[in-house]
């Protein structure tokens, strides 16, 4: 059956606030013995109305079970010790429902706040060549609406539990009542369920669409608002409209056949459950056998039994329509089977001599060819070291190994004389900043921003890094100088501006090792002095990584490695690779060239 595959697959989750799942479950159980309980003194309440029969009918084991504790007591005080009873049980089975519904509640909330939170650690912590393989639009729709659905399907899954055990309950009463009548129903109802299990089937495959086509509407979303200005300044917007629409369409399509699939369940249960009831009526009305109580108390019963059934099959729908998102949100979080990072075990207290990568290949994910192939080369400590080289030669790739956003495939990275991976990830990545062309601001403040290459840092400490990032005198211009909020509701900063933030947050990380990604964009000349002017200051003593595009930089670099196609294929200092007169040479005076132009 479709509802146990995803019981087996969200069990593993059954194991956290795993005390709560008995407490709700014995509460909601106990809470339909009290109903039972309730409606089994019905019989004697009706039988009291009903004097004559009162001593005849005990030839039921429930009947004379309820008549033996209530036959000391005196017809008129029966009566209104019965009815007591019953409001005693009504009060008892609400107060049980009340309080098994708040821990429910309770569970729910955390196992979804759990779940977002795994989820996104796994995010933090997973490969980032792993994620680059994973659309945005699915990842935030796992993030966002999957793990609702996950802990969806596990109260789902104790609903079902508590209607296991509710309707074995009321069987019980019923066989007690009387077994023909059960056993006739129970053929009944076996029948009905069958054709619930035929239209579940079709619920389970919808809810594998939906969670399709919600992917791809949710990747639209995505890219419609990141890619904003490349849709207007192309002038697609009609184009994404349609293709927005498309999306919108279907998840509006899919949704409305699952809720008319799922919603035809109840009724066609009901209408099924009528006319047994009627059936039974019939049987009872031409036999005239039993006592007219106790029929009256089997057919309350059995009405009773319906919304539990129902729920019943609501549950086995819900667990085979969110199968798809559990299995969405489980198979991300399973680790078994994705790369990560791992942490080495050395702590990491400063460089010696220099990084040294030692016939270093690699290959992306997503590719089988190499991005880059036997590189051998030496970072000295305390220089400025240059990678120069044509788009797509490795340059970028070789930041990201040394940064161990990505291990090597073959050879290796050292840290003087240690491998890069024996070393304890979180101590090398924080002696290290990035400046790169990509800067990302987080909505918040321009204080935050800088403030989150060391989240300790004091205002005094912040306004010091920006001053020496030239970012101080554009900041107190600002509307609410460093409360000023940029990034996504925030003020727009010009490509200057951003990168003196991103130039201040590097150095209040006082890092040990500076790697920048210069920017190819063209600045104005004002904006770019100022930029190298900090950078300048920010290098000084400190080992400087940089994949340099301007000529000052790369004059002023200690050493120049040429990259071409993923291979070194020259290195040395600017005199020496000018004599060369090779790539860099090339490219050198090609460079010269335009900027004279
Ligand atoms: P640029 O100066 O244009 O940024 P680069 O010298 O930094 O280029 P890399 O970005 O390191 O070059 O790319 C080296 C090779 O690896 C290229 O062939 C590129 O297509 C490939 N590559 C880069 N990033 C990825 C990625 N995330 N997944 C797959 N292949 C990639």
């Amino acid at each position: 059956m479709q509802e146990w595959k995803t019981i087996r697959i969200i069990f593993p989750l059954l194991k956290t606030h795993s005390w709560a799942i008995p407490i709700i479950i014995i509460l909601g159980v106990l809470s339909s013995l009290a109903e039972g309980v309730g409606i089994s003194l019905f019989i004697p309440l009706l039988q009291n109305f009903n004097r004559e029969n009162s001593e005849t009918d005990c030839g039921n084991i429930l009947l004379c079970f309820i008549n033996n504790l209530f036959i000391s007591f005196s017809p008129n005080y029966r009566l209104f010790l019965i009815v007591l009873c019953i409001f005693g049980c009504i009060l008892l089975k609400v107060s049980l429902a009340y309080s098994s519904s708040i821990i429910f509640s309770w569970y729910n909330s955390h196992i979804g706040h759990e779940l977002r939170s795994k989820i996104f650690r796994q995010l933090l912590r997973i490969n980032y060549s792993f994620l680059e393989t994973q659309e945005s639009g699915k990842l935030i729709n796992l993030l966002a609406t999957e793990t609702w659905q996950t802990s969806k399907a596990l109260t789902v899954f104790m609903n079902l539990i508590i209607s296991i055990c509710t309707i074995s309950i009321f069987v019980i009463l019923l066989l007690l009542i009387s077994w023909q009548l059960t056993l006739l129903a129970g053929i009944v109802m076996t029948l009905i369920s069958l054709a619930i299990q035929l239209m579940t089937r079709q619920v389970g495959s919808l809810g594998r669409q939906a969670v399709q086509v919600n992917e791809v509407l949710t990747n639209r979303m995505w890219e419609g608002l990141s890619g904003m200005k490349v849709i207007r300044a192309f002038g697609r917007e009609n184009y994404e409209q349609k293709r927005f629409e498309q999306a919108s369409e279907k998840v509006r399509s899919t949704f409305l056949k699952l809720d008319i699939l799922s919603g035809a369940i109840a009724p066609v249960s009901e209408a099924l459950s009528a006319s047994l009831l009627l059936s039974i009526l019939v049987i009872f009305l031409s036999q005239g056998s039993a006592g007219v109580p106790i029929f009256l108390t089997f057919i309350f019963v059995l009405y009773r039994l319906q919304p539990k059934v129902k729920e019943l099959d609501g549950c086995r729908v819900g667990l085979v329509s969110l199968a798809t998102s559990v299995q969405e949100v489980m198979y991300f979080l399973d680790s078994s089977d994705k790369p990560y990072i791992y942490s080495g075990d050395n702590p990491y207290n400063g460089l010696k001599q220099g990084i040294f990568l030692k016939a270093v290949n690699f290959h992306y994910h997503t590719q089988e060819n190499f991005a880059i192939q036997d590189i051998s080369i030496c970072i000295p400590k305390g220089k400025t070291t240059a990678l120069v080289g044509p788009s797509g030669a490795g340059k970028s790739t070789i930041i990201g190994l040394i940064c161990r956003f990505y291990d090597v495939t073959d050879g290796d990275i050292y840290v003087d004389d240690r491998p890069l991976k024996s070393l304890n990830l979180t101590d090398w990545r924080n002696r290290i900043a990035i400046v790169s062309q990509d800067i990302y601001m987080f909505s918040t403040t321009v204080r935050d921003n800088i403030a989150y290459g060391r989240l300790d840092a004091t205002d005094e400490e912040i306004i010091t890094a920006a001053k020496l990032a030239n970012a101080d005198e554009f900041i107190s211009q600002l509307p609410l100088g460093y409360q000023t909020k940029v990034g996504d509701r925030g003020i727009r900063l010009s490509g200057g501006q951003r990168q003196r933030i991103a130039l201040a947050r590097a150095i209040i990380r006082n890092p040990e090792i500076l790697i920048l990604d210069e920017a190819t964009n063209a600045l104005d000349s004002i904006a770019e002095s100022l930029i190298q002017e900090a950078i300048a200051t920010l290098s000084q003593d400190r080992t400087v990584i940089v994949i340099a595009h301007r000529f000052s930089t790369i004059e002023q670099a200690d050493r120049i490695v040429v990259l071409e196609e993923g291979r070194v294929v020259e290195q040395g200092n600017l005199q020496f690779l000018l004599q060369l007169n090779g790539l860099f040479a090339k490219l050198y005076h090609l460079q010269y060239r335009t900027a004279k132009a």
